[in-house]
């Protein structure tokens, strides 16, 4: 385990200590334990990931130059830009899911970009690290999940199938850069190695011989991987403050996961948006929209809204309450499955947001006074802080305590620990 060559890591889902060998192209290595991916080859380097976070800024900048929708009915036209919904929402006195949206479509994607490119610029053309890149590197990795132009794409389709019925639609030049900015990112992200990253900003010091051979008294820096015997301070590599394992993550989970659950019926029961059309209308709740669009006979958007607002949050919540429920309990059992069942609630989660999205473009689109109007109502910043806190949730669990053997009765199951592993 402790081969002198490699420095030791430990996985990021389970903790298991590795001592890994540098992967050859086309391999990846997985964690022995529970699955996760420790390390991809990837063969882009760095250059390659300069070139893509450059193409990403252009088109960023692009997408946010031009009309993305223009919607036209009876000779009037109004066009949305990709910020018109985050406007439309403020303007319509729900200033903090603007500002939600505001974050999550323009905020963080562009802060990615940048973070990557002020980062990795200078490494790939071998100077040393500018100034600040361990903290702007370790910021843009936790703003992934926030940055969600393709859960906006998403909704920007639902949007475009309900009005298709009610009008004329123009896809604007926005929208081309807009697709060609979310396949970009999805490029530059697999052709770049944080791991190399991390490793040219400073590489890992190893721990000594003496201190591996005690993995358990290892801690793994949660942003940069490095490894640090013992567990208090700050990651010598990246200043994050280090913990064995993630801080009160039983009662603060519980705490969201009560949050949400209590939200989740003024979300479902309260309208989340109105529509009104030559001055008849009425107000929208999450599902009678699903209805609309099943009456409307198209199908697979009905499907896609049903899933994305009604099944992910409520799966969520029961898989995060059995993750925790089984943690405290102490369970031995089915290890790796609640680690694979961990990973699909964080994967999951921002897709949710597909229902804000889409109401919020039809609040920029639909502002034709007299004809017809469509704006947000309550039921959608509940809905909205539902699957914040759902995120949150899902960020605050530990997958590693699934892992743990409970403090109580370690001695007891420490053997049937070691035959539930695989
Ligand atoms: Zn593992
Ligand atoms: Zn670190």
């Amino acid at each position: 385990m402790t081969a002198p060559d490699h420095p030791i890591l430990l996985c990021h889902d389970c903790g298991a200590p590795h001592a890994l060998p540098p992967v050859s192209p086309g391999h990846r290595a997985e964690c022995h334990r529970c699955g996760a991916v420790l390390r991809h080859f990837r063969t882009g380097g760095l250059g390659q990931a300069v070139a893509l976070a450059i193409a990403s800024t252009i088109l960023f900048v692009t997408a946010n130059l031009f009309p993305i929708l223009t919607f036209e009915l009876e000779g009037r036209a109004q066009t949305a830009t990709l910020l018109s919904g985050s406007v439309a929402l403020w303007d319509g006195g729900y200033e903090v899911l603007g500002v939600l949206v505001f974050f999550v479509l323009f905020l963080a994607p562009l802060a990615q970009v940048l973070g990557t490119l002020y980062v990795v610029m200078p490494l790939a053309a071998g100077r040393t690290a500018a100034p600040g890149a361990a903290w702007t590197f370790r910021t843009v990795a936790r703003l992934r999940r926030w940055a969600m132009a393709e859960v906006f794409l998403l909704g920007l389709i639902v949007a475009y199938v309900k009005l298709s019925d009610l009008a004329e639609l123009e896809p604007g030049a926005s929208l081309a850069a807009l697709v060609a900015f979310i396949l970009v990112q999805v490029w530059g992200e697999a052709s770049l190695s944080p791991f190399e990253v991390w490793e040219r900003i400073a590489p890992q010091t190893r721990v000594t011989q003496a201190a591996a051979a005690d993995p358990e008294r290892l801690t793994a820096c949660h942003d940069c991987h490095q490894v640090v015997a013992g567990s208090d301070g700050a990651c010598p590599r990246c200043g994050a403050r280090l913990h064995h394992r993630k801080p009160n993550s039983l009662p603060r989970g519980w705490a969201l996961i009560s949050a949400a659950t209590i939200l989740y019926i003024p979300a479902n029961l309260l309208p989340i948006m109105t529509v009104v059309y030559f001055g008849a209308g009425q107000p929208d709740t999450i599902l009678s929209g699903v209805e609309a669009l099943i009456a409307a006979e198209m199908w697979p958007v009905a499907l896609l809204v049903f899933f994305a607002s009604i099944t992910v949050p409520v799966l969520k919540l029961i898989g995060l309450a059995y993750l925790l429920w089984t943690v405290q309990r102490g369970s031995p059992k089915r290890q790796r499955d609640r680690t694979r069942l961990y990973r699909l609630i964080e994967g999951v989660g921002r897709w949710s947001m597909v229902d804000i999205f889409m109401i919020s473009l039809l609040a920029a689109l639909v502002q034709l006074g007299a004809i017809a109007t469509i704006h947000a109502e309550i039921g959608a910043v509940a809905f909205a802080a539902v699957v914040i806190i759902t995120m949150l949730a899902s960020e605050s669990f530990d997958p590693r305590l699934i892992w743990d053997a409970p403090p109580r009765r370690a001695q007891r199951q420490d053997s049937s620990m070691i035959d539930a592993h695989d």
